[in-house]
């Protein structure tokens, strides 16, 4: 069994090999700055070398260190909880509907910079699954499926006895599938991203931590340990993994922990049984149950431990008892792997950009669907970097709100969990 660190993980033993990023070294200049590098970093840094912007990109630990090296790997072209008429009734018809556009391509953009850049992450676009856990959450589906298919999305509602057979569990209602989601080796795709950002002519620079960011003649200075980068512009693209380079952004989202955990690789006739198309799915659940195969057949599943404490062994035991509960044919299984990560939520699980200061924007809080939003926030911010407020941001720009009571918040959220788990129980 492996522990929770980042650097035994699942995902770096059967990612692509990560390109060479030295450290920072020494004073330069540059257009932008990138600090931060999982998707959201990596995808503004790619797209501005495209359009022959000189960029740095700075990273603290290694690439994928924060959500998007330990994520469960499914591109979802969804909101976690809106519908898209509500983020109509939200924003307004213009601002609502240009979110619901830009959530909605979000899987496509992730899918066609693989093609493009023939990143090797193991990708499958054949649909992303959201089965209804109790037939009561079938109605809640069938709005959501049709209010995308009124904005000519590829989804469709699926039936009770083919969700079966898709997701090989008995356990479903039936459900919906956006069909142009699918899933990932997350850490492949992020060394992908850095591998073509670099070929494109970024300067990625890992074990780099921007410590400070300081007005310096008339641009914007950002220290690491052993070097400086002067810029007009700076992306800040730290997510859940945020520090105190900025007063207030930390604390503008709530950072929950979220554990996964891989079974050993299941047998081969048990594997055919189990997601046999090669789908990933998340149910309905609040308390969050997804499930997807990795390329060796080991099964990668969610789990919301109440608390941390003693949590390796509590969470085998709790995930063999629902991998039974979902998956009878799977009697028993060791399980290889458990790690987490911290995913970013927002109160209204909408995502946020804000511009912070002339010339630094920040775009976070993708709250679990962070693949393919947080790749489509990238391009963004890079299209902010380089035309400025001739690009109008997809979701409304709004003035940094810090929480009250961050510090209690992040504790009590854990409480959420078993409150989840009494309302899934009664859907
Ligand atoms: C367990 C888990 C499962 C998930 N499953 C899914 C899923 O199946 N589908 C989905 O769509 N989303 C999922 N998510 C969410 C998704 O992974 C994230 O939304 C996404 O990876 C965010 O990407 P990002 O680039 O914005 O942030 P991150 O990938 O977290 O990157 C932020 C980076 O900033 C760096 N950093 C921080 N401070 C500094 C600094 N001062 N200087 C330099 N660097 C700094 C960090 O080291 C980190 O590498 C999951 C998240 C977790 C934790």
């Amino acid at each position: 069994m492996q522990t929770s660190n980042f650097a035994s993980g699942l995902w770096i033993e059967t990612a692509c090999p990560a390109p060479e990023t030295p450290p920072l070294d020494g004073a330069r200049k540059a257009d932008v700055v990138v600090v931060g590098g999982g998707y959201t970093g990596l995808s503004a840094a790619l797209h501005l070398a495209e359009e022959g912007a000189d960029v740095v990109l700075l990273e603290a630990e290694t690439l994928g260190f924060g959500a998007s090296g330990r994520n469960n790997g499914q591109v979802i072209p969804t909101y976690t909880r809106h519908n898209p008429d509500d983020v109509v009734r939200a924003y307004g018809a213009k601002q609502g509907e240009r979110l619901n556009r830009w959530v909605g391509g979000s899987a496509d953009l992730v899918f066609d910079l693989i093609r493009r850049h023939d990143i090797a992450c193991d990708a499958t676009q054949q649909g992303w699954l959201q089965p209804a856990h109790a037939a009561s959450r079938l109605a809640g589906l069938r709005a959501k499926h049709d209010q995308w298919a009124a904005r000519g999305a590829a989804v469709e509602m699926v039936d009770r006895d083919t969700m079966a057979t898709m997701t090989g569990s008995p356990i479903y209602h039936g459900g919906w599938m956006n069909r142009s989601g699918g899933h990932i080796q997350p850490l492949s795709y992020a060394r992908g991203l850095a591998h073509a950002a670099i070929l494109a002519g970024a300067s990625v620079r890992c074990q780099s931590p921007a410590l400070e960011i300081r007005r310096e003649d008339g641009c914007w200075r950002i220290l690491t340990p052993r070097g400086t980068v002067d810029a007009d512009t700076i992306l800040l693209a730290t997510n859940a993994y945020t520090d105190a380079l900025w007063p207030g952004l930390a604390q503008s989202i709530v950072p929950v922990r979220s554990f996964h955990i891989a079974t050993t690789p299941l047998s081969a006739n048990i594997a055919a049984t189990v997601l046999p198309g090669g789908h990933g799915f998340s149910d309905t659940r609040q308390s969050l149950w997804a499930f997807r195969k990795d390329r060796n057949n080991r099964l990668v599943t969610t789990c919301m431990p109440f608390t941390p404490f003693g949590a390796r062994r509590t969470l085998q035991r709790s995930t063999l008892a629902r991998l039974r509960q979902a998956y009878p044919q799977i009697n028993d299984t060791a399980f290889d792997y458990v790690w987490d990560g911290k995913v970013a939520m927002t109160t209204d699980r909408l995502p946020r950009y804000h511009e912070l200061a002339p010339g630094i924007h920040t775009g976070l809080g993708y709250s679990g669907r962070g693949i393919a939003i947080g790749t489509a926030m990238g391009r963004f911010l890079a299209d902010r970097a380089l035309k400025g407020h001739g690009t109008e941001p997809p979701v409304p720009t709004a003035p940094l709100k810090t929480l009250p009571l961050h510090d209690l918040i992040v504790p009590l959220s854990r409480f959420l969990v078993l409150y989840y788990r009494w309302r899934d129980a009664r859907a």
